[in-house]
C-alpha cells in the first residue's frame, strides 16, 4: 500500500502522511457503512436531525483548527476557509430543518382513477452512497453530499482526493462523534485506481463525484456498467457577461471575487469575462487595476487574499496554458513580477486579452487565478462566446435592460444563470451543470431526492 501525503502548499514542508487503507479495512468499511442502513432507517428523521445539529455545532466549536488544517493543507486564505467552515454548519442545519418536507412523497387524490383505495410516492434511501470528492473545498464538497445523504437515511463512504488526507481523516469522523451510528460514514484512504473496485462492489448502491472530466469519465463508465446512478458535477468556464447599462464599479468589484476566490480554483470561478465593446477598454483597466491590488501572501495571514495553488502540478498547468497563450499572440498583464517565489506554489493573478481559439485558453479551464476577457460587440455576440464551449456550469449576466436579462436567463447554457451578481452555491438552491459540466443536481430538494428511491405506492 502507498501513503497519502499532506504538503502545505505554501512553502513544500510535510505536514502529515498516512498509510492507505489495505483491502481488509476497505472491506471492514464498507461492512460497517451497509449495517448502519438499517440503523438510519430505524432511527427516524428526529434523531438523524439531532445528530445532524449536534455534528454542525461540533464544526463550529472547532473552526479555528478546521479553518487551519483546510489552509494548511491546500492553501485557501484563512477568511474563506473559515467562511468554509461556517457554510458547512449551515448546510447541515439546513438538511436537519428541511429533509423531511423535502422527501414527503404524494398521495393522489382521486386513488379511484387507478383502482385503488390509495396510492402515492414515498421517497427510500438508496443505501450506500460512494463520494469521489476533490480538494478544492475539502469540507464544503463533502457536506453538501453527506448532510443531504445522512438526513434521507442512506451512509456514505467517502473517496477524498489524495492530497487532502487531514481533511478526509476529520470529516470521516465527524458524523459518528454526532451521534450518528457507527460506519454512516466514513473515509476510504485509497488512491483513484483503486475507485473502480468500490464503484463496482454490491454494497454500494450509487456514486457522486465532483472533479475533472477525466474522472467523471471513467467513473460514469465504471458505474454505468454497473447499472449504478451517478450524479456529476466536473469542470466549467464559466462565462461573466457584462453590458453597458451594468453598474460597472460593482461589475468589476463582483468579476474579481467571482475569479479570484479559492486562489482562482473553484469549478464555478467566473472565467471568462465577456463585455461589451464600448465597455471593454474602462472594463479591462479597472478589472486589472484592482487585481493588481490584492494581496498575496501565506494563506494563514488574515490579511492575505491571494494564497498558492493546491499543488505543483496545478501551478505547471497554469503556467502551460498562460504561456500557450502568449505564444500564440496573447496579451498578458500579471498583477506582479513576482511569479517565482522561493517557495511554495504561487502563482500571480493574471488577466489575458486577445485570445484567439487557436489558443488552449480559450477553450480549457483555467483552475488557477486567470481571468479571459474577450470584446463582444453587442449581445448576440457575448451570448455566442458564452455558449461556444462544452462546459455549463454556472453563468453571470450584468445588465439593467429587462429584455436583455430576459433573453440572458433564457439563452445561457449553463445549470446556473446569476443576474448583476455572481454564481454562488446555496444550500438552498440547486446546484450543477449541463454538457460537460456533468449531470444531476446537488443541494436544495433536488439534490436530497437524487440519491433516493422515489416508490409508487398502490392499495387496492
Ligand atoms: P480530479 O478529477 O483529479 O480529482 C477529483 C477526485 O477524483 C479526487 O478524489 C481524485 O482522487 C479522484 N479521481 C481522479 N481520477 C480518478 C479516476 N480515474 N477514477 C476515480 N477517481 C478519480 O480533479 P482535480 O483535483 O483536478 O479538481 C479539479 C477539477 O474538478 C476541475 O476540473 C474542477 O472544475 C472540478 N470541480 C468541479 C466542481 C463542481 O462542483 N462541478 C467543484 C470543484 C471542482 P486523487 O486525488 O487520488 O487522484
Amino acid at each position: 500500500m502507498g501513503t497519502i501525503r499532506s504538503i502545505d502548499p505554501a512553502n513544500g514542508a510535510e505536514l502529515a502522511a498516512f498509510e492507505e487503507d489495505n483491502a481488509a479495512v476497505v472491506e471492514h468499511k464498507l461492512a460497517m457503512a451497509a449495517a448502519a442502513v438499517p440503523l438510519l432507517s430505524a432511527a427516524g428523521w428526529n434523531a438523524r436531525a439531532a445528530w445532524m445539529r449536534t455534528a454542525a455545532d461540533l464544526l463550529e466549536s472547532e473552526i479555528e483548527t478546521v479553518s487551519m488544517l483546510i489552509t494548511k493543507e491546500m492553501g485557501k486564505p484563512i477568511a474563506q476557509s473559515r467562511a468554509e467552515v461556517a457554510k458547512s454548519a449551515h448546510a447541515m442545519r439546513f438538511y436537519a430543518d428541511n429533509a423531511e418536507q423535502f422527501l414527503t412523497g404524494r398521495t393522489l387524490e382521486n386513488p379511484g382513477a387507478v383502482n385503488a383505495s390509495s396510492a402515492g410516492t414515498r421517497f427510500d434511501p438508496l443505501g450506500v452512497i460512494l463520494a469521489v470528492m476533490p480538494w478544492n473545498y475539502p469540507l464544503w464538497q463533502v457536506v453538501r453530499f453527506a448532510a443531504p445523504a445522512l438526513m434521507a437515511g442512506n451512509a456514505g463512504v467517502l473517496k477524498h482526493a489524495s492530497n487532502v488526507p487531514q481533511s478526509a481523516v476529520y470529516i470521516g469522523g465527524l458524523f459518528t462523534r454526532a451521534g450518528f451510528p457507527e460506519g454512516s460514514f466514513s473515509s476510504l484512504l485509497i488512491s483513484s485506481r483503486r475507485v473502480a473496485d468500490v464503484v463496482r462492489d454490491p454494497r454500494v448502491t450509487a456514486v457522486t463525484l465532483t472533479g475533472s472530466e477525466g474522472a467523471g469519465r471513467s467513473i460514469a463508465a465504471t458505474a454505468g456498467d454497473a447499472l449504478k446512478k451517478v450524479v456529476l458535477e466536473l469542470g466549467g468556464s464559466d462565462p461573466f457577461i457584462v453590458m453597458p447599462s451594468a453598474d460597472i464599479d460593482a461589475a468589476v468589484e463582483t468579476a474579481i471575487k467571482a475569479r479570484m476566490t479559492n486562489n482562482g480554483q473553484a469549478c464555478i470561478n467566473a472565467k471568462r469575462f465577456i463585455v461589451q465593446a464600448d465597455i471593454y477598454d474602462e472594463f479591462t483597466r479597472k478589472f486589472t487595476e484592482r487585481m493588481s491590488s490584492l494581496v498575496i501572501g501565506d494563506p494563514s495571514d488574515p490579511a492575505t487574499e491571494i494564497g498558492p495553488l493546491a499543488t505543483e502540478s496545478g501551478r505547471r498547468e497554469i503556467i502551460e496554458l498562460v504561456e500557450d497563450a502568449r505564444a500564440k499572440g496573447a496579451n498578458i498583464i500579471a498583477a506582479d513580477s513576482d511569479n517565482e517565489r522561493a517557495s511554495g506554489w504561487y502563482f500571480t493573478p493574471t488577466a489575458v486579452t486577445g485570445l484567439t481559439p487557436e489558443m488552449r485558453l480559450w477553450s480549457e479551464e483555467a483552475f488557477g487565478p486567470v481571468a479571459s476577457l474577450y470584446q463582444a460587440a453587442d449581445l448576440n455576440e457575448a451570448l455566442k462566446i458564452a455558449n461556444g464551449l462544452e462546459f455549463g456550469l454556472g453563468s453571470a449576466f450584468w445588465s439593467t435592460d429587462t429584455d436583455e436579462i430576459d433573453r440572458a436567463v433564457r439563452e445561457l447554457q449553463a445549470g446556473a444563470v446569476f443576474v448583476n451578481g455572481m454564481t454562488i452555491s446555496y444550500p438552498e438552491l440547486p446546484f450543477g451543470g449541463i454538457k460537460r459540466s456533468g449531470y444531476g443536481r446537488e443541494l436544495s430538494m433536488e439534490g436530497i431526492r437524487e440519491f433516493c428511491n422515489l416508490k409508487t405506492v398502490w392499495v387496492a
